[in-house]
């Protein structure tokens, strides 16, 4: 006779408001229906163990099964199983009264994760079945088959049926509206997602032959790092991550106190330089999936890279405000972070040719780390590289020594040595770094720098003007950058020409101009083949970056623009003689030619340009 039961608390709000409320992350039902099937086989393994269980040989799994017709999904294990009165307890009590305990706790809890930890994991199956069945069968001697039934609302069914297998088997009614849940297809990513791990083999739609389970049981990241090779990283990497490009390198995190933390993190090839692709961290507790990126685990820059973590020590069924607040949680945090900038420096100082050849892809997550995390940045900061005008990667110290050096050539060994000495000193007065933003836009001011025996650093990703104003401030006193564009002095100044004469110069020059707003100044070259170029003062020019950044206005980055003419060009030097009209003329070309050198010019100047070079070419031919 089936025993029919009212179900301990007053259920009829607690349905609607699990469904609803959790409606957003429906999928993870299927991770808790099978995380407790993982439970049971595990928990019988230790019975066997403890010699108070017998096995029966049979392999231990879980079998995934759709029926579309009767409109149902199974999930069967062959664990410890449940007696009548376990299943009254475990589910229809303890269950129950773990939801009421959710329900009087949700407002504060805040919602994420709390599956499992109330004791909701089975009822989580309600959000997507209007009647869930279980048919279990205890591995304890002369137990009877149970078979349970409720709908989810308020009463339930317990009855004796004739299950022959230890074990449990949960029969999920899929409502009609989620249908979905039915499809072969859905139910095999999601145990992709979730399930991927797991300790013991998945089968869906098991036949009992040629059966492939859909887990990998024995994830690489559990292994010992010494039994792991390089391809089994990579293949790892692939099957994980469905990336075909390998990674560039890897970490292979391993450690039992004083926390347990086992996994693998990749940094990937980053494939477009402009816009970041934001990686993946997988979390995972005892090799079931928890979620993707959780910043409060894997600081923010971190999550660049690819990876799965494995950290049973997490408290993860509680909500993310608190695994904030969490002191282990942060305990691993930053020893994450600290393996990453081990692994980092180990690579610069081993193999610094891959380093460099990497740099590329790892930059802008480590500079991006560096202004995100003071500890990370003083970890990593004597490894940070730069591409300079000869495609060299150096560090600051390496370049400013270099840049001094360049002077007096070294000639013994032992005089390298010495230097080497000298360059641990702070140097007195900030160092000045000239940087391009651009290889392309800024090649003629490159020329001029290589040509005046001078070097510069490329610093050329979006996040660089951050770094490089970050890095003035953290190294106060010890660095000043000015971008190519923002010192022409440096590379062309020849001397002092006559005063007197520039002054005239300039003022015909301003008169001739269109643009009135441009400074122009006047300066003899070392080379006479340029006639000007166009100089923007580096703090203007930031601030205008700065607003254009956070859509303020003045953002127009044009701002401080000096125009300097050079009095060693013979067009120049003829300008003072020419009578008015053409002074504007040739004022105008100087300009437009300086200013196609600096950026792209604006759809009225290009017009305004290329009526000037009609008329040029207008005189060329008649
Ligand atoms: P939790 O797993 O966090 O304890 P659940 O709601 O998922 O909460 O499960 C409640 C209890 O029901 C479990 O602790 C377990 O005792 C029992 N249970 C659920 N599923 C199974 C199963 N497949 N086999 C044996 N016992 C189970
Ligand atoms: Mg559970």
């Amino acid at each position: 006779m089936a025993k029919q039961g009212n179900i301990r608390i007053s259920s009829e709000n607690m349905m609607p408001i699990i469904k609803k409320w959790l409606y957003s992350d429906k999928d993870i039902f299927l991770r808790e229906i099978v995380a407790n099937g993982v439970d049971a086989i595990t928990k019988f393994k230790k019975l066997v163990g403890m010699g108070e269980a017998q096995e029966d040989g049979a392999e231990y799994c879980i079998k995934i099964g759709i029926d579309k017709d009767a409109k149902t999904l199974t999930v069967e294990d062959n664990g410890l199983g449940m007696t009548e009165e376990e299943v009254e307890k475990y589910i229809t009590q303890i269950a129950f009264s773990g939801a009421a305990d959710f329900l009087s706790k949700y407002e504060k809890a805040g919602g994420e994760g709390i599956i499992g930890h109330f004791g909701l994991g089975f009822y989580s199956a309600y959000m997507v079945s209007d009647d869930i069945e279980i048919f279990t069968k205890s591995y304890k001697a002369d137990a009877k088959g149970v078979r349970w039934e409720s709908d989810g609302e308020n009463t339930y069914t317990i009855e004796e049926c004739d299950k022959q297998d230890r074990g449990t088997k949960i029969v999920m009614h899929i409502a009609d509206e989620e249908k979905e849940f039915l499809d072969e297809g859905r139910i095999r990513s999601l145990i992709e997602k979730y399930c991927a791990f797991m300790p013991y083999n998945i089968y869906l739609n098991y036949t009992g032959k040629d059966d492939k389970a859909l887990n990998d049981t024995q994830p690489l990241y559990l292994k010992n790092p010494k039994d792991c090779t390089d391809e089994e990283y990579k293949e790892f990497y692939r099957k994980t991550f469905h990336d075909f490009h390998d990674p560039l390198f890897w970490i292979h995190l391993n450690m039992d106190y004083p926390f347990r933390l086992k996994g693998i993190l990749y940094f990937p090839k980053v494939k477009s330089k402009v816009e970041l692709e934001r990686g993946k961290v997988k979390l995972y507790c005892n090799q079931v999936f928890i979620a993707d990126n959780i910043k409060e685990v894997i600081p923010e820059y971190l999550l660049l890279l690819n990876g799965v973590i494995d950290c049973p020590d997490i408290p993860l069924n509680v909500s993310r405000s608190f695994l904030q607040n969490d002191r282990q949680v942060q305990k691993i945090s930053k020893h994450i972070t600290k393996k990453v900038a081990d692994k980092l420096t180990g690579l610069f100082k081993t193999d610094r040719e891959k380093f460099c050849s990497c740099w590329n892809d790892i930059s802008v997550f480590i500079k991006l780390g560096c202004i995100k995390d003071e500890d990370f940045y003083s970890k990593v900061k004597d490894i940070i590289v730069y591409k300079d005008l000869n495609g060299e990667y150096k560090t600051l110290q390496e370049f400013v020594g270099k840049a001094e050096e360049g002077k007096t050539e070294e000639t013994a060994e032992g005089k390298a040595e010495e230097k080497a000495e000298e360059k641990k000193e702070e140097p007195k007065e900030a160092a000045t770094i000239y940087y391009v933003s651009d290889e392309v836009g800024q090649a003629q001011y490159i020329s001029m720098f290589k040509n005046a025996g001078l070097n510069a650093i490329v610093c050329d990703t979006f996040i660089d003007p951050h770094f490089v104003s970050y890095l003035e401030y953290k190294e106060t006193g010890k660095y000043k950058f000015l971008r190519i564009d923002a010192d022409v002095d440096a590379a062309l100044k020849a001397g002092e020409s006559n005063a007197d004469d520039d002054k005239a110069l300039v003022e015909a020059f301003k008169a001739a101009l269109k643009n009135t707003t441009i400074a122009v100044k006047a300066e003899k070259f070392k080379s006479d083949a340029i006639p000007a170029v166009i100089n923007v003062s580096e703090f203007s020019r930031r601030f205008g970056e700065m607003n254009a950044f956070y859509g303020l206005a003045g953002a127009d980055a044009d701002r401080d623009m000096t125009i300097v003419i050079n009095t060693a060009n013979p067009a120049v030097q003829a300008f003072t003689g020419l009578d008015a009209d053409k002074q504007k003329f040739v004022a105008n070309q100087i300009y437009y030619m300086a200013m196609l050198s600096y950026k792209k010019l604006s759809p009225e100047e290009m017009q305004d340009f290329t009526s000037n070079n009609m008329e040029l070419l207008n005189k060329f031919i008649g």
